[in-house]
């Protein structure tokens, strides 16, 4: 039942931020043993593939770090963490380099060959590299070529359910791995891991990211009782594809372009609503526009699958084919004609803010225990530029392989592992097949309905203690619920178990952060609490499990480097 494994490296997800701390660790000391474990295929799975608009990074010298930074702490309200927000925009310059001269990437080029950068909502300037509308496909091939030539020990279809500590519980020994395709458990215990699984918000109705991910880094993170900030903070897109309750296809992204090109939003009455309420009508920032669509959806002024409308035929049919040929053809497969016609969209939860506390050099607060990417917490703060998810990813996916080699230089060595512990994970994660009876797919609609209803872009304090309180029932239930089929191998339906119970409480903690936060911040909007408090005091949320206990605090934002009311571009032109 349970095989042991060693490697001195070992990394959960291959998306853009699991990939490169592979590459950068694999540079940094080519004699390490690393191990990329992966919930599905290397390369096919994950967000970091299904990038479409493209990369922020200041290269135009009309453009500098200093602005970039500035639209992502005006963007993420003041809550980012400032350090992590500078390492960001400042490593993006060289990580793009890198992509191009040593991976392999080939990006959009402006006729003077310069890399072309477009434009993307909330942003002072047009910085977002990309290759077409599939910038992600580019850059996730390119880096799997990369890895797949280096000799990196791969674990695909394998999925991590326990951060496993040493006896002493000072730092980190392994990881406790399901092997999907046999069933198996394999531990496999590490100087060095790097949590790189992905946040993403799949536990809302209508959602963007990929169906691997259900926020099981941030769950297990949470077993350890390590603490996760800004959980509170789900950004929605306005522009989710709804085509009826039975394909996939409902909840996946029409991008940004179409309204940032002129494309209008209509309620199921035909009326265009955004003109009333914002100067920049549809234009204006994601947040404020799926809280729009939100309303009339609320007022039951929608469409007949309960959403809204985007019409773009008043830009000329042809010239939405030619510049939308992705999204065209897209919305052609669902029955609606995107350049002539009418199609129905729905706000849909796209990137998770919130993640696990860590330092600038990834490393967080158990020893030997790293974490990157869209898991990580604190880079965006109450908002995420789109642009600077990818960049984030594979920014801090190289430091995050450069740390891990410099810690185990300097404090190797792989630790006993807590067996008691790796005894009742197994346990744990076995469970379901104690239970009999039980209807998952029940439960999980449950879940989408009440993530969607109680905690999902519009909030107040009645509908957040009602969402957890159910949360709860649908817990007690999940754990009660069982499955039809003993065996191990490929049992979809043992991983739909888990996914749920992953989600269920990691969404307990959703709640629990935007009951907590009484003011309306970014993407996190509070009907009872409207305003978004004074800035100079801004606190975000720090979430802790404790015995079993769920504990929230609030703690100040360190403004290291500008305080709100000033702005690094100012103290550049004087
Ligand atoms: C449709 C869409 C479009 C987007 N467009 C853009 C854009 O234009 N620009 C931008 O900046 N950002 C964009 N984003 C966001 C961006 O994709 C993500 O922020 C970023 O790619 C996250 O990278 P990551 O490496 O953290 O995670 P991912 O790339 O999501 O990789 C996560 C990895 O973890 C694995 N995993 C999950 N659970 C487990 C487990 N239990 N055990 C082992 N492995 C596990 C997954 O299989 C996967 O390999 C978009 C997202 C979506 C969904």
């Amino acid at each position: 039942m349970l095989e042991r494994l060693k490697t001195d490296i070992l990394i959960l997800g291959s998306g853009g931020a699991g990939l490169f701390a592979a590459l950068h660790a694999h540079r940094a000391n080519p004699a390490l043993d690393i191990t990329v474990a992966t919930k599905g295929l290397l390369g096919k799975c994950g967000c970091t593939r299904m990038v479409q608009g493209g990369y922020n990074v200041a290269l135009n010298p009309g453009d500098s770090v200093e602005r970039h930074f500035m639209d992502t702490i005006e963007g993420g309200k003041w809550l980012p963490h400032q350090q992590l927000a500078w390492t960001l925009v400042e490593k993006a310059v060289e990580r793009v380099q890198e992509l191009e001269n040593e991976i392999g990437c080939f990006f959009d080029r402006n006729p003077d060959g310069t890399l072309h950068g477009k434009a993307f909502a909330g942003q002072t300037f047009d910085r977002t590299v990309h290759k077409g509308d599939l910038t992600g496909i580019e850059i996730v091939n390119r880096l799997m070529e990369q890895v797949w030539a280096q000799p990196v020990r791969r674990l695909e279809e394998h999925r991590a359910v326990a951060l496993i500590p040493a006896r002493d519980g000072k730092s980190i020994a392994g990881a406790l791995l399901i092997d999907i395709r046999t069933g198996l458990f394999r531990f496999v215990r590490a100087q060095a891991v790097l949590l790189a699984t992905g946040g993403g918000p799949t536990m809302y109705r209508y959602h963007t990211p990929s169906g691997d991910k259900s926020m099981d880094g941030l769950a297990m993170a949470l077993r350890l009782e390590l603490p996760l900030r800004d959980m509170e903070m789900v950004q929605f897109h306005p522009t989710g594809l709804l085509a009826g309750p039975d394909t996939r296809m409902t909840g996946t992204v029409l991008e940004e372009g179409l309204r940032g090109a002129g494309g209008h939003l209509l309620n199921g009455g035909g009326e265009r609503f955004m003109e009333t309420r914002d100067p920049r009508a549809e234009r204006a920032t994601r947040d404020f526009v799926s809280r729009c669509m939100y309303e009339e959806m609320r007022a039951g002024r929608t469409t007949p699958h309960g959403g809204l409308h985007i019409k773009m035929s008043h830009l000329g049919p042809d010239k939405v084919r030619r510049e939308f040929k992705g999204m065209v053809e897209r919305c052609a497969d669902c029955g609606f004609d995107l350049a002539g016609g009418l199609v129905e969209v729905v706000p849909t939860a796209h990137y998770f803010m919130g993640g696990l506390i860590c330092e600038v050099d990834t490393s967080t607060e158990l020893p030997g225990l790293f974490v990157a990417g869209e898991d990580a917490g604190g880079v965006h703060g109450a908002n995420r530029l789109g642009g600077n998810g990818v960049a984030n990813s594979t920014v801090y996916g190289g430091i995050a392989g450069e740390t891990m080699a410099a810690w185990i230089a300097g404090n190797g060595g792989h630790r006993a592992a807590d067996e008691d512990m790796l005894g009742a994970e197994l346990a744990r994660a076995q469970l379901p097949f104690a239970r009999k009876g039980g209807d998952l797919n029940r439960l999980r609609e449950s879940l989408l309905d009440v993530m969607w209803d109680d905690v999902g872009v519009i909030r107040d304090a009645a509908g957040l203690r009602r969402g957890l309180g159910k949360l709860d029932a649908i817990e007690a239930e999940l754990l009660a619920s069982g499955l039809a089929d003993g065996d191990r191998a490929f049992n979809l339906t043992w991983h739909d178990w888990l996914n749920l119970r992953s989600l269920v409480e990691v969404s307990k903690v959703i709640a629990a952060a935007a009951l907590k936060r009484e003011n309306s911040r970014g993407a996190h909007y509070r009907e009872d609490f409207p305003g978004e408090g004074d800035l100079a005091t801004s606190t975000f949320t720090v979430a802790r499990q404790r015995d079993g206990a769920l504990d929230i605090v609030e703690e100040p934002v360190q403004f290291t480097i500008v305080k709100p009311g000033e702005s690094l571009l100012k103290q550049a032109a004087e």
